[in-house]
């Protein structure tokens, strides 16, 4: 049944005597936030305590109480399916499906709206097209081709970087500081993002910077533009208010003045887009923005258990720059956490894949559960497993690892190898990286396939060998046929990991995104890695490749009860019943690399985003992390993630991973935390193999043999971890103490500085 707004209007005005039916549930201070319609408002709070249900029964209540038509509110949400979610809830809060809420989007979707409608004003025609990323870069190369810079020493993808994050700041070229500006090539930046703005015009086209910065400048130098809007909205809504970055942020001050009318809500600490340009100050400052704000906080957590709030809240408190928060909750005892340990990334996966089984037999949903892993390349573990079992998942906001444009370029260099007719796979990757062999030679070689009967490699080859072909295209192309050639010679000869390892670096296509600094490079990369790390299961290169094209097959179908798998970016705002958080080790989660470019700030961003992850979960939660994970193509002992020490003891419980798996616990861990010792592979002294694999069918052996000789405890013969009250230990951030009491591996510890404290056995040593 649809309605039009007026229908909705009259229908629910009608039967409604006394309070309407919305509110009814809502506690005090949602209740005050839902009916403050005039004036700023703030719903600072913490995750799950019904901010996003105020916003949308605001918004419900704004309809209802004829305050607004569906045209005169704004209403910002995070993701587009945010937006379709938020108009459904309203339509279900006032009766009917209401339509015309042509301001409810996210800034994107609503920048390009604007934008479009006073296109001429910005120099563009209305059907301007909106480039995506690789648009964008191409023309920025073009703009640093024309201006005589070497691309080599000043890459594209940096000024394409420096470019967003003007944007992002409100930046137009005449702002850039010359400081700034001399981030790329010597101060030529800001001349070249004019550049690139004038090229943008001239080819009708925008970036997504512009959808919101475009809109601004209008706003800007066109008052009765500017009014109009004004006049339009007479309140404001956003949600996710801590991820706004500055363009966004003096969009919205603009919109909003002089009435004020603005309800944004959000939670300082679930601030992760920061290496975005999001600035956490907006949701602080906002008091300063709009004078005589009102400010709401909300207490009462409604999604989950007290001992995933707990966890959280626990976790959450180790950030310095924070303003503390109280949450609390009425919900009944769960479980605790889990926090499971395992051998490796694919007992991660199969101990999560049991798991889900289990909940299926249980008459669960698989829909109720998610995965959220902290970098994209995790996933894939987790996809091999599900199909080998034939469990439905999906993957939210992102494609399939075997469908990444990374890991297709190199599946297509590899069936090139092993398959020299496969023309798709040659004409994707003959030319990428750049290597000369332009749009006309390539079309050389497809119409001398055609004339000859053969394949584009084939075709290929013959050009390369006769004088048809001439200059660089040549040279390139021979280069190429003969690396070809090189690489089939040694199928037999390499392993096909080495092989495969040989054939993306010496193709330069692994140098290719090295030398691209954009913010996704360094994911492919991993993701390139956690390719070759794939082959290892097989025995050759077909054999392999044979598995790559099945898992492909896969149909997949969007409908159906199925887990979710996406980063913990992704899962910002949703909830589910369970929870798997995998991954939790040093230099994974929190990151090195936001550590390394961020120090302490990065540090404290990836601890929010570990705080999100735990907020999603409104039953249960497993938290895991590996012994070992294969990166940079070595095997890595990893150590537990920082963030695990730093759980509240009493809201988890440690468990073990599959029977009899190595079990990464107790001295050595925390030796290796303490030195700072993160990187350290199979090599090093003190790591050999574990002599508890006794599983049956269980970890298979791969790297070199390695043994653990510091001590393994096994918790499942000594529930205590291995202490008695009355041992003196030593933790590394607690230093010497005596355990004082042991209740499985929770230990009370008396520290002779730290005084006592609870401690997970997994984190001391015998002094
Ligand atoms: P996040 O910070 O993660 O975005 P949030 O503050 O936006 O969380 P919501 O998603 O709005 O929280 O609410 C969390 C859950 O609690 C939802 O399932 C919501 O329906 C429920 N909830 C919120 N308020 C109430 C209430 N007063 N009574 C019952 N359930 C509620
Ligand atoms: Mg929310």
């Amino acid at each position: 049944m649809s309605h039009s707004f007026d229908d909705a209007l009259s229908e629910a005005a009608a039967p409604a005597p006394g309070e309407p039916p919305y509110l009814k549930g809502l506690n005090p201070e949602q209740r005050d936030a839902v009916l403050s319609a005039d004036g700023p408002v703030l719903v600072l709070a913490g995750a799950g305590t019904g901010k996003t249900r105020v916003l949308t029964t605001r918004l419900g209540h704004l309809l209802y109480s004829r305050r607004a038509y569906p045209g005169q509110i704004l209403a910002v949400t995070f993701t587009n399916k945010a937006a379709r979610e938020m108009k459904e809830r309203i339509g279900l809060l006032i009766g009917g499906v209401v339509e015309g809420m042509q301001w409810l989007g996210t800034f994107h979707s609503i920048g390009a709206r604007m934008l479009r409608r006073h296109a001429e004003l910005a120099g563009l025609k209305s059907n301007f097209t909106i480039l995506d990323a690789d648009d964008q870069l191409r023309l920025i190369k073009q703009v640093v081709t024309a201006a005589n810079l070497d691309e080599k020493r000043h890459p594209p993808r940096q000024l394409a970087a420096l470019i967003d994050r003007w944007k992002n700041r409100g930046w137009l070229p005449a702002d850039v500081p010359n400081g700034e500006a001399y981030g790329y090539a010597a101060g030529k930046g800001a001349q070249l993002y004019a550049a690139y703005q004038q090229r943008l015009q001239e080819l009708n086209a925008a970036d997504f910077g512009d959808l919101l910065l475009g809109t601004i400048k209008v706003l800007r130098e066109n008052p009765d533009v500017l009014e109009d809007y004004r006049r339009r909205f007479v309140y404001i809504l956003v949600d996710e208010y801590q991820d706004t970055n500055t363009a966004q942020h003096q969009w919205l001050k603009l919109l909003a003045a002089p009435r004020h009318n603005i309800c944004c809500v959000g939670d300082d600490d679930q601030s992760i887009y920061g290496w975005r340009g999001a600035e956490v100050d907006n949701i602080l400052s906002f008091e300063r923005d709009y004078p005589g704000a009102k400010i709401i906080r909300l207490e009462r957590n409604y999604r989950s258990t007290p001992e995933i709030l707990n966890a959280a809240s626990g976790l959450i408190r180790e950030n310095k720059s924070r303003h503390g928060k109280t949450l609390r909750t009425d919900a009944e005892s769960g479980s605790p956490v889990t926090v499971l340990s395992v051998w490796d990334a694919e007992e991660e996966a199969r101990q999560v894949a049991d798991e889900l089984e289990a909940m299926m037999k249980r008459g669960e949903r698989l829909a109720s559960a998610a995965i959220l892993v902290r970098a994209s390349h995790q996933m894939r573990e987790f996809e091999e497993r599900f199909v080998a079992v034939g469990l439905p998942y999906r993957v939210i906001g992102g494609p399939r690892f075997y469908e990444r444009q990374e890991i297709r370029d190199a599946l297509a260099y590899l069936r090139v190898v092993y398959q020299p007719d496969d023309d798709l796979a040659f004409e994707r990757i003959v030319n990428k990286p750049k290597r000369g062999i332009g749009d006309k030679a390539v079309q050389d070689i497809q119409i001398t396939a055609r004339k000859m009967g053969v394949s584009l490699s084939q075709a290929a080859r013959r050009l390369a060998d006769s004088d048809e072909m001439s200059g660089k295209a040549r040279t390139q192309l021979k280069l190429l046929m003969d690396n070809f050639d090189r690489w089939r010679a040694n199928i037999a000869a390499m392993s096909h990991i080495d092989l495969a390892t040989a054939i993306l670096e010496e193709s330069g296509y692994i140098e290719m995104w090295q030398a691209d600094k954009s913010v996704e490079a360094e994911g492919r990369l991993e993701n390139l890695k956690e390719l070759i790390r794939s082959m290892d299961g097989f025995e050759n290169l077909g054999g392999f490749l044979e598995h790559v094209s099945l898992v492909m097959e896969v149909e997949q179908n969007e409908t159906g009860d199925k887990v979710s798998i996406m980063t913990l970016h992704g899962a910002k705002g949703l909830e589910f019943d369970t929870v798997f958080l995998p991954g939790w080790e040093e230099g994974l989660f929190p990151s090195q690399r936001s550590m390394d470019e961020n120090g302490l700030a990065g540090l404290e961003e990836e601890r929010r985003l570990a705080y999100v992850g735990i907020t999603r979960g409104k039953k249960r939660v497993q938290i895991s992390y590996a012994a070992n994970r294969r990166t940079h193509g070595l095997w890595q002992s990893a150590i537990p993630s920082r963030f695990v020490s730093e759980l509240p003891v009493a809201a988890i419980e440690i468990k073990e991973g599959g029977s009899g798996s190595f079990q990464q616990r107790g001295a050595f861990a925390e030796n290796r935390w303490s030195t700072g010792d993160f990187s350290s592979s199979y090599d090093s002294p003190g790591w050999r193999r574990a002599q508890t694999n006794a599983q049956s069918g269980g970890v298979r052996q791969r790297g070199p043999v390695i043994e653990v000789t510091a001590q393994v405890i096994n918790s499942a013969d000594d529930s205590h971890g291995g202490f008695s009250v009355g041992d003196t230990v030593v933790h590394a951030k607690f230093g010497q103490g005596r355990v004082v009491h042991a209740d499985g591996n929770k230990l009370t510890v008396r520290f002779q500085t730290a005084g006592e404290k609870k401690v997970v056995a997994a984190f001391l040593q015998h002094a």
